[in-house]
């Protein structure tokens, strides 16, 4: 019941507010992910992974590879709020079958 509340909660909250970000320097994401806040990882000054809880609440960890020579890859930008987008769009084939994309700094759901 608590965790139906808090994914109901959580979409809500996606409507209202906008997700912040934090930017860590490492080869790989923190063990324990934030809930709401995406993770952008560098290592030697360059970007080279974004990660985040799907936003539908089922608890994966999404990863998403920005680097150059990843195949698929997601092109991340940040604008003058510093608010970040990412392109394309997120579309997980297995499990709950998340799709969305985050635009400045919001989680738009495709139907
Ligand atoms: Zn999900």
């Amino acid at each position: 019941m608590k965790r139906v509340f808090l994914k109901y909660f959580n979409l809500l909250l996606d409507k209202i507010l906008y997700r912040s970000f934090v930017l860590i320097e490492g080869d790989s994401l923190p063990k324990q992910m934030p809930l709401r806040t995406i993770v952008v990882a560098a290592e030697d000054d360059e970007f080279w992974c974004v990660g985040l809880k799907c936003p539908c609440g089922c608890g994966y960890t999404i990863e998403l590879p920005v680097i150059k020579e990843a195949k698929p890859r997601w092109d991340i930008k940040f604008d003058s709020q510093n608010k970040i987008s990412l392109h394309p769009s997120v579309f997980l084939k297995k499990g709950c079958k998340s799709h969305f994309w985050i635009k400045n700094g919001k989680v738009i759901w495709c139907e």
